[in-house]
């Protein structure tokens, strides 16, 4: 198949192009499109064999349910069975945003679609792409994120085309994603709403509109033994072919500790990678040093992340080394992504170790 590209300039969207899009999804095809955390393959959320052709051309297991995107509140109904009061105020609050909602499904959604669930996953982006080709598409489009299953998630149209390039119709080309991470995902069926998980839109974010919500004991844990809610979560989503393991620790500690390893790797013949901030990438002697960024404003290393752990792959890196984040604030979503990246391999610095 021939993968049309197409490049979408913001703030002047060309309706053409989108309505070309739209076009393909409504006959039955499937278009990569940007949104504000990640790309997203897209197919007609409504139709059985859409749904079935997303999961072929991601080669993702079909009991992994995908996302609905809408463009508007008043389409949401339709979708659900019962939309909660606490979901209303989350949606006045965060969407359009980064945050999928759970909620029990409608007859309209088939089951395809919804990896055999009753649930079904519901998200409104912000990104005026994302939003306008919604609206083309007859408003609702199924979407996971648009990279072959066990990459990481495409931020930026290029890896889209590296992943799926002859297997969908088209790639609409908006350049660099501005979040990076995938939604934040919460559950709304079940009396308290429960975080499933880590997004940009954080737990405190969630409490300042709902007294309190809950989060699933599985999200920053070895999940081996217990199974998750959200039936993604239990997938090694994102292994890079070399080994990861993030090393926490006090600062001069983990540089040091980092350093002997990938001296000692050097002399084996062993190519070695390290993943440090702004403030640390100039201190490291690893074969490939690379920033994720700022601490300062950790949304600069969300951004960053899956873009370097793809590079990593690139470049034949055999042993990774990383820094580890902060677990406040979207630090959360990234040690979350960062610890399944590693198959939850990390090691603790103690005096002892020093
Ligand atoms: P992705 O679009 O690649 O971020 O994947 C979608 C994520 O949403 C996966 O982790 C799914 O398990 C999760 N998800 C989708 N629908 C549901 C649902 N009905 N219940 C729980 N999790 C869901
Ligand atoms: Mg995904």
């Amino acid at each position: 198949m021939d993968t049309k590209i197409i490049r979408v300039e913001e703030p002047h969207i060309q309706m053409s192009l989108l309505r070309q899009a739209g076009e393909i999804i409504r006959a039955g095809g499937l278009v990569a499109f940007p949104t504000e955390t990640v790309y997203g393959l897209g197919g007609d959320a409504l139709s059985p064999e859409s749904s079935k052709k997303i999961y072929a051309a991601k080669g993702r297991p079909s009991d992994n349910p995908l996302i609905v995107h809408i463009y508007r509140m008043e389409d949401l109904a339709f979708l659900v069975s019962e939309i909660p009061e606490t979901a209303v105020k989350l949606a006045e609050a965060f969407w359009p945003g980064p945050l999928t909602m759970i909620f029990h499904k409608s007859e309209a959604v088939p089951y395809e679609t919804t990896g055999g669930l009753d649930t079904v996953a519901v998200r409104m982006p912000s990104h005026p792409t994302a939003a306008a080709f919604i609206r083309e598409a007859g408003g609702y489009v199924a979407a996971p994120s648009a990279n072959r299953s066990g990459k990481p998630s495409p931020t930026s149209a290029r890896f889209v085309e590296e992943d799926l390039k002859g297997r969908i119709e088209m790639i609409l080309d908006g350049g660099d994603v501005e979040i990076g991470l995938e939604s934040t995902i919460i559950d709304m069926t079940a009396g308290k709403p429960v975080i499933l998980r880590p997004g940009y839109i954080t737990k405190e974010m969630l409490e300042e509109v709902l007294q309190s919500v809950d989060e699933d004991g599985t999200m920053m844990t070895d999940e081996s033994g217990q199974a998750p809610k959200a039936p993604g979560m239990k997938y090694r989503h994102y292994a890079p072919e070399g080994s990861l393991t993030i090393v926490e620790g006090g600062g001069e500690q983990v540089t040091s500790y980092i350093n002997r390893q990938v001296d000692r790797l050097r002399q084996q013949g062993v190519k070695t990678g390290v993943i440090g901030t702004d403030a640390t990438i100039g201190r490291y002697r690893g074969d490939v040093c690379k920033s994720a960024g700022s601490r300062e404003d950790e949304r600069t290393i969300a951004r960053e992340l899956y873009r370097i752990l793809r590079e990593f792959d690139d470049e034949k890196v055999a042993v990774i080394y990383s820094e580890s984040f902060d677990t406040a604030g979207i630090g959360q979503a990234i040690m979350n992504r960062l610890l399944k990246a590693s198959g939850h391999h990390i090691i603790y610095l103690n005096d002892e170790c020093y």
